[in-house]
């Protein structure tokens, strides 16, 4: 099994929408991270990054959120087109997994003919009746999408394992958002890394600190202690969701971690 890390570009933004409270309208520019694994049953996308619309109509596309998180991207970073990179076409992908349904994590659904798109309930629900303080950070037109998707519920689904073998297995991190699920992969040489996404933007947050947008206070704090015990007693490897340090040590494709 392959793991490749893939940046859809970054979002400009500021430092007090990642740590709550500090470093009030400080330049923090974060990359957009999603990942490619390639498991013997099947290729397995986690995210999608940014929308192909935010390269040049992202005015349109995003709207008033660009205020707060302005993406650049280029075509070829754009999730179809960066897997293509490395040989893998948008048919060959088996399921994408998507942590959450934010603008810059489902930008990609609909584009993967023979996928199922693995995300929790509570999340697209969520998704389409968001709270207001919430709603400019769901574009529907990403989401709408007759898709087969592919529903997992919550702490009764925790732990899902996509393949049976221990290789990929699904856990619910709510707090971000109400639906937010992150993906541990065991790896052979690599060791088991814990794909955070948005249930841990930094390793500040790792470290205890608030992230600056939270679905709900309580359930982001229980999803990072779970992570931080992970890598305490297990010995995982936890990948933050946008830590543009952190970012800077991941081996990113065409290199991949084995
Ligand atoms: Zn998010």
């Amino acid at each position: 099994m392959k793991m490749y890390m893939f940046e859809a570009g970054i979002l400009k933004s500021q430092k007090q929408y990642f740590t709550l409270g500090q470093g009030v309208g400080q330049a923090f520019d974060v990359p957009v991270p999603f990942a490619l694994i390639d498991h013997p049953k099947g290729k397995v996308l986690f995210d999608t990054g940014n929308a192909l619309e935010t390269v040049h109509t992202k005015e349109e596309h995003w709207g008033a959120i660009l205020g707060a998180y302005d993406p650049v991207m280029s075509e070829e970073q754009w999730c179809v087109n960066a897997i293509k990179k490395i040989g893998v076409a948008p048919e060959e992908i088996k399921y994408v997994i998507l942590s959450h349904l934010h603008l810059d994590h489902a930008g990609g659904v609909g584009h993967f003919p023979n996928a199922r798109y693995v995300v929790q309930r509570d999340e697209l629900h969520f998704a389409y009746v968001p709270d207001p303080y919430m709603k400019l950070a769901y574009i529907r037109k990403d989401f709408d999408k007759d898709v087969p998707w592919f529903i997992l519920e919550g702490r009764q689904d925790d732990g899902f394992d996509l393949f049976g073998d221990g290789a990929i297995t699904i856990h619910f991190t709510p707090g971000h958002t109400p639906g937010h699920q992150s993906v541990l992969v065991n790896l052979e040489n690599s060791g088991p890394r814990f794909l955070a996404a948005d249930s841990c933007y930094t390793t500040d947050n790792l470290a205890g600190a608030l992230p600056g947008l939270m679905w709900n206070a309580g359930e982001t704090v229980r999803s990072v202690e779970r992570m931080r015990h992970m890598q305490d007693a297990h010995g995982v490897t936890v990948m933050t969701g946008h830590d543009p340090e952190a970012w800077k040590s991941v081996k990113q494709a065409p290199a991949f971690y084995d």
